[in-house]
């Protein structure tokens, strides 16, 4: 898997404002192919296993709260070099701080409720990936 998959989450503020068919089509349009998908709400436990890495950090809670507020998208993404390539495509943490045609400058409300998550290494992308998704969708991971 490798270079070619990553994984992303349209995030429960864009899912629940209808937002994910324009998100899906935006990227790809930037020749990101969706091998996977699924519509989860995520339970407590859940959110607060994906985001463990920031457990330290003082807006855990409130992110765990707004990633189980609503219904979330999983997706597992192909492109060439896909992760570094959708960081690139979704932009800053912060809409604020996004570049122009970034997902999260046309889509994201704030720093905290901003629309979608992007791995951040390859070897993310596979325990992200299967996180949500069997060994039939992790095709790469073979
Ligand atoms: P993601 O991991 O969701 O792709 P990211 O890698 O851009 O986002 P991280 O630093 O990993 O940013 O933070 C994870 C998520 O936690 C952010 O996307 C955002 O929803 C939330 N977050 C990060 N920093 C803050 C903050 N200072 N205040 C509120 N929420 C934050
Ligand atoms: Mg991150």
């Amino acid at each position: 898997m490798a270079g070619t998959q990553t994984l992303t989450i349209i995030k429960p503020d864009a899912f629940g404002a209808g937002k994910a068919g324009k998100i899906v089509a935006h990227l790809e349009a930037q020749g990101f192919v969706v091998r996977a998908a699924r519509v989860m709400h995520l339970t407590a436990a859940q959110a607060g296993e994906f985001y463990a890495v920031h457990r330290e950090r003082p807006f855990y809670q409130s992110l765990v709260t707004f990633m189980t507020s609503g219904p979330c998208m999983p997706m597992i993404l192909e492109k060439e070099g896909a992760v570094a390539a959708l960081r690139k495509a979704i932009g800053a943490t912060d809409p604020a701080e996004a570049e122009a045609g970034t997902v999260r400058k046309l889509y994201a409300e704030s720093k905290e409720r901003n629309a979608i998550h992007a791995s951040d290494s390859d070897d993310n992308a596979v325990r992200e990936a299967r996180f949500f998704f069997g060994e039939a969708e992790v095709i790469g991971a073979r």
